[in-house]
């Protein structure tokens, strides 16, 4: 069965997508730690990210390289910060947090965005990219 992130792809469920190319797809979280949190997949559906194979894991950090500089720009933060858990969906994903503290990458905190926050906040990191 195709994974929630594989159905985001596809567009069978909705999402603010943020970039896109052949292969990697950049999009908001839904549910996120930080305003600007974004989540970056490869299309390819693999579990655990050291499954990939070494060229898409490389391509991997380098479109969330450009998406991170994109939100460093557009949200006001001390640094973007990367983390890979994977707990909760099966389908490889880089967590892309700005952040001002250690706290602000615990998956404890979590902030509510109304619909129009989430689309001028994609809109802002896309303007970046
Ligand atoms: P992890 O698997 O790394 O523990 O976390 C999965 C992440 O995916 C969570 O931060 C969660 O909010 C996010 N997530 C789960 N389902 C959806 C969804 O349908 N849409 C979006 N945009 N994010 C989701």
């Amino acid at each position: 069965m195709a994974s929630i992130f594989s159905k985001i792809i596809s567009g069978e469920i909705p999402s603010f997508k943020i970039h896109e190319d052949d292969n990697f797809l950049a999009f908001l979280d839904i549910n996120p730690n930080a305003l600007g949190h974004t989540l970056c997949i490869p299309k390819k559906e693999i579990d655990q990210i050291f499954d990939l194979d070494d060229e898409t894991l490389s391509e991997l950090i380098v479109f969330s390289k450009k998406v991170a500089n994109a939100i460093k720009k557009a949200v006001v933060c001390e640094r973007v910060g990367m983390s890979v858990i994977g707990l909760e969906v099966p389908h490889v994903h880089v967590h892309l947090i700005p952040i001002n503290n250690m706290d602000d990458m615990s998956f404890d905190t979590k902030i509510s965005m109304t619909e129009s926050q989430f689309n001028e906040t994609m809109n802002k990191i896309k303007s970046y990219i």
